[in-house]
């Protein structure tokens, strides 16, 4: 008689942990996954509301350089499944993909649920269990995992673990960062969760704040100078928001924005409203004759209206230089002061979570042999653009292949 099957349990039914149970599944395990949740994959699927951004097309050694420090000890999970097999794998769920004009990926009806309900399908297929409304609650002083349900609570011990229950935003869809207390209790250090690709705060007066919520500012360069001098500039374009700015160009300088202003209290964004003209072309532009228009008018006829005018106004207040010379400089390098982070909940992702130290190659718990971790709640950051799911995506294989070996299999 050949042994029983080893049992597994994955906590969390996120993509990582929906990725680490079809790996262990696919090598004849039996899993059972558990999530406190009514539904799975929540973020997931709210990921696919402004379109799932699955993965990246870039080079490789671009796509890498995403993931900043903690390429170091990512780089190997992401090699094992990158972008390439992340839109292979969509395929062979029978879901197809394509590549956007700034070359993120995207499933081709820009959808997330028919890409889950293809991957529980299968997962079902290959015995997977799903164990809704079943919060774990970390360990029983035997060492049994604990849950709770609507049920009861219950313990049970398995051979092998896997946790994936996320970072700490958008709490309603189910990554709280409860779990927090559960590893520090058994020695394991996890960073505190700060937020990544959110929103920043701005003291607008309240003429500004009344008038352009919800303007795109486009196109717009943003750049920013860090304390050990680098210079870090992209260009895009942001949304203005009651209390500050948001959107793609804000998220992809998040990092540093935020690292600035738990430094010095605020961070100073330098925006060129005119990205598409160098200075001279603007000074001219501006030097050219306004007849009697008023300054507002003729900044206007220059491309420079709208949300724009308003951030010039905003910064400079009313009294704007009229000199063509010093109003292009101004036009060019504004000077936008952030001075918080939106609040971490509100953020689409967070940096922090069990730290790399805490971890082996393999992504188990070097305190806890047996119990291995993936996805949002180890800590890394990195910017949108399909860069979070794939990481996701390739730790949960990752632990999985992790378990495996653990196991001896
Ligand atoms: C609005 C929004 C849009 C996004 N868009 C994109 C995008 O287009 N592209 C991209 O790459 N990324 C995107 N992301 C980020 C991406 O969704 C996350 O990085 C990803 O979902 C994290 O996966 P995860 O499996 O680690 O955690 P989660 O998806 O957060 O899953 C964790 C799971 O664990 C469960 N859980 C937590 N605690 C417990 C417990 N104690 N017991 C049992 N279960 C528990 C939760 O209920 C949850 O189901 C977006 C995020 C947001 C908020």
């Amino acid at each position: 008689m050949p042994p029983p099957p080893k049992r597994v349990a994955v906590i969390g039914a996120g993509p990582a942990g929906l990725a680490a149970a079809e790996v262990l599944a696919e090598a004849g395990l039996h899993v059972r996954v558990f999530d406190a949740g009514s539904a799975p994959a929540r973020k997931y699927l709210r990921a696919g509301v402004g379109g799932l951004n699955i993965t990246h097309s870039e080079p490789l050694q671009d796509f890498f350089i995403r993931y900043g420090n903690a390429l170091t000890w990512l780089r190997p999970h992401l090699e094992a499944f990158p972008p390439g097999q992340v839109r292979d794998w969509l395929h062979r769920l029978g879901i197809p993909t394509f590549v956007g004009s700034s070359g993120r990926v995207f499933p081709q009806d820009l959808r997330a649920a028919p890409s889950l309900r293809a991957w529980l399908k299968k997962l079902g297929g290959l015995g997977v269990s799903l164990h809704l409304r079943h919060r774990w609650l970390g360990w029983s002083p035997e060492g049994a995992c604990r849950f709770a349900t609507p049920d009861g609570d219950f313990e049970e011990n398995f051979d092998g673990l896997i946790l994936a229950t996320g970072g700490a935003t958008w709490k309603r869809l189910g990554a709280d960062g409860a779990w927090v207390p559960f590893l520090n209790g058994k020695g394991v250090a996890c960073a505190p969760f700060r937020p990544s690709n959110c929103g920043f705060e701005c003291d607008w007066t309240p003429i500004f704040a009344g008038k352009f919520p919800g303007s795109p500012v486009k196109p717009v360069k943003a750049a920013l100078l860090t304390r050990n001098d680098a210079a870090i500039e992209r260009q895009g374009e942001f949304i203005v928001t009651e209390n500050g700015v948001e959107g793609s160009l804000i998220y992809a300088l998040s990092a540093p924005l935020r690292d600035e202003i738990e430094a010095a209290g605020f961070v100073d964004l330098y925006l060129d409203l005119a990205p598409d003209r160098n200075l001279t072309q603007l000074t001219y532009d501006l030097s050219l004759p306004r007849g009697k228009d008023s300054l507002s008018n003729h900044l206007r006829k220059r491309g420079i209206d709208g949300v724009k005018a308003g951030l010039l106004r905003e910064v400079h207040g009313a009294k704007l230089s009229e000199d063509p010379a010093k109003l292009a400089v101004i036009i060019k390098n504004l000077p936008l002061r952030l001075r918080r982070c939106r609040p971490l909940d509100e953020a689409i992702s967070c940096a922090g979570g069990i730290t790399a130290a805490e971890l082996t190659p393999d992504l188990m718990l070097k305190k806890l042999p047996g119990v291995f971790a993936c996805g949002e709640m180890l800590d890394w950051e990195a910017p949108t653009g399909g860069y979070l799911l794939t990481a996701c995506l390739a730790t949960g294989r990752g632990a999985a292949r992790g378990l495996i070996r653990h196991l001896g299999r």
